[in-house]
This record gives C-alpha cells, structure tokens and sequence, in this order.
C-alpha cells in the first residue's frame, strides 16, 4: 500500500501517520518526492481499510498494491481447483451442464425433468425449493417439501442435485438433502449466508450479483473460501445494464477475467441473463468459447405451465438439440462434453 501526503504536510503530521502505521504492526518508510512525500507500507495489508488511513487530513490518496482477495486468487494457489460432486468433476477438462427446472413444483414435475435430463446424459440437476421473487405475490417455492421431494428424485434417479439457499437457518437442512448449494445473485453479498456457506461440507455455486463488480463477486467467494469451505463454483448469470432487449447483460468478459484471476470453476447461466429462451443457444456457444467450465441452464418438461421463469426454460429437445451443438465447440477448446 502507498499513502500519497498532501503537499506542504508537516513533519509532525507525517510522524502521526507513521505511528499509525507502526500500531497497526505494518512498516512504514517514508519517500521524499519531488512534490510531495509517499509512505510506502510494507506488510499484509489485506484486511486494512484504507478508508481509516484515507480520512488522515494529510492524506491525499491510498493505492492499493496487493488485491484485496487472498484465497481466491491464482496468485496465492496456482492450481486450478476441481470441484468434485459424485462422479462429477466442474473446472478440469470436462464441461458440466445443470440443468433442470427453475423451481420445484411437484414430485410428478421433478421426477419427469430428472428423467429426460438423465435420458440426454446430464447428471446434475438443479431445481429451486426457495424462490427469490420480485414480487410477493408470485410463486415462492414449495420450501422443505421441495427439498424433500428432490432427495426422494435423488434416490430414486440417481441424479445429483443442485438448489438455491435464501436463508441462513435453510443451509444445514438444504446440505442434508442436495448435493450442491447455490447463493443466489441477490444474496451475493448476504455476508452471514456467505459465512454459513463456508461452514458445510458440500460445493456451493456462487452467483455474481446483477450489480455487483468482478472484484466484489471474488471478495464474497472469499468469504466462503474464508470460512472454509474450498469448493466455491463461481458463475455469471449476467448484470443490470442500460440494455433492456432482455433480462440482463450477459457479461462473457468476466468470465474470461475470472478464468485469468482466480483458481475457481466458472459456469455460465445464459438463462438469467437472456430471460428468453431463443438467444440461450448462442450465449451458451459463446460462454464455451470464452473459457467457462459449464452451464447452469433452465430446461422444464413443459415451459407453458412453468410457475417460475417459464419463456426462458428450455423445451426438452431444445436442450438436447444445444448439447450436440455445444459439443464441436467443446473439442476445439479441448473439453470433453
Ligand atoms: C435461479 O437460478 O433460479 C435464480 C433465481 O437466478 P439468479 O439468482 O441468478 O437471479
Ligand atoms: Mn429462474
């Protein structure tokens, strides 16, 4: 970290910030610039707000030199992490799609999903008992029936199974019955669900907030990572631009971005991002093409009567025909599908 001083401070002003520095067991050496005079600190600075050395009257600016993120980075672990799930493997060289309905709303609709994704040769399913909604009045999810009835498709199909947590107090219940857990791009920065998240001993699929920047997304996969738990799948679902021609903007530079900073497996959901079913095909050739690891998709037995999310669930055949077009693009980016 750097501290820029304001031209003409004091001696006596630059030995208060240096005490500062020297109290928070961090070393402080003092540059004479031309201008103005800098404070190199030498140290982990990581959990150092700059903001408390910025509101220092002399202070004119703080620059950062290490990122804020440790556990997440490449930097501090070279080797790319691989996320086992069952016999699943998510960020080597296989490309993994979850796929399944956006919530769950019957055994019947559950089990027939579980079986045509089982038929084209997907193995995770995912399917969501809580239901953050934009408004109350739409469907909120079945709760813990849902939960229960997905560990009973579980058992029954042999599929793996993937479900979103709102709530604190759901965490422990949810990693009893699904085999990964998913926050939510409203609750990316739900610092106590991210804390929980930490605690338990499943993969947790961790989705990039509609506002939220690359670098707030790694902080709360670090959080995550901080309390624990090593098996955090980041995935970009897209963001709130001036773009309203559909849901959000699906933000493939991120992806990239993430691939090149961190270790962690990105997947892609062009489903949230499209928010329409007939540009998910070409948002999921590109997400493969820019370096994701797999696609989290919406794929319901029957869109028209879907109680959530219905115009941008897939059709059965429409996900069967996307996975054999998926995989030419696959084998040129060397990952088998
Ligand atoms: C979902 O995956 O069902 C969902 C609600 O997505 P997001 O959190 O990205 O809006
Ligand atoms: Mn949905």
């Amino acid at each position: 970290m750097i501290i820029v001083l304001k031209p003409g401070t004091k001696q006596e002003e630059i030995d208060k910030v240096v005490e500062l520095i020297k109290e928070k067991g961090l070393k402080p050496v003092v540059f004479d610039g031309v201008e103005r005079k800098v404070i190199h600190v030498l140290g982990d600075v990581r959990d150092e707000t700059p903001n408390g050395i910025k509101s220092i009257d002399c202070v004119e600016n703080v620059v950062r030199i290490l990122k804020p993120y440790k556990l997440a980075s490449k930097e501090h672990h070279s080797q790319k992490t691989i996320v086992k799930v069952g016999d699943v493997s998510i960020g080597n060289s296989d490309f993994v799609v979850i796929a399944g309905p956006c919530s769950i709303e019957s055994e019947e609709q559950v089990m027939e999903a579980a079986k045509i994704l089982k038929e084209m040769g997907i193995k995770i399913m995912r399917a969501s008992a809580f239901k953050p909604r934009t408004s109350p009045y739409s469907f909120q999810g079945m709760g813990i029936e849902g939960l229960k009835i997905l560990k009973k498709v579980r058992e029954e199909t042999g599929m793996l199974v993937e479900t979103e947590v709102m709530d604190v107090r759901d965490v422990k219940i949810a990693a009893e019955h699904v085999d990964i857990l998913r926050v939510g791009a409203r609750n990316m920065q739900n610092f106590d669900l991210l804390k929980e998240m930490g605690k338990i001993d499943k993969p947790v699929i961790l989705k990039r907030g509609m506002c939220a920047t690359v670098k707030e997304f790694i902080m709360a996969a670090e959080y995550i990572l901080a309390n624990g738990n090593k098996n955090v799948i980041l995935c970009e679902r897209g963001i709130r631009t001036f773009e309203t021609a559909y849901r959000n903007t699906l933000d493939l530079s991120a992806v990239a971005l993430l691939k090149k900073e961190t270790h962690l497996p990105v997947i892609v959901d062009p489903s949230h991002a499209a928010g329409n079913r007939d540009i998910i095909p070409a948002l999921s050739k590109a997400s493969v093409a820019v370096g994701a690891d797999g696609l989290l998709i919406e794929m319901h037995p029957n869109p028209e009567k879907a109680k959530s999310d219905g115009a941008q669930s897939l059709f059965p055949h429409q996900l069967a025909q996307l996975l054999g077009e998926l995989r030419p693009i696959c084998n040129a980016m060397g990952k088998n599908l």
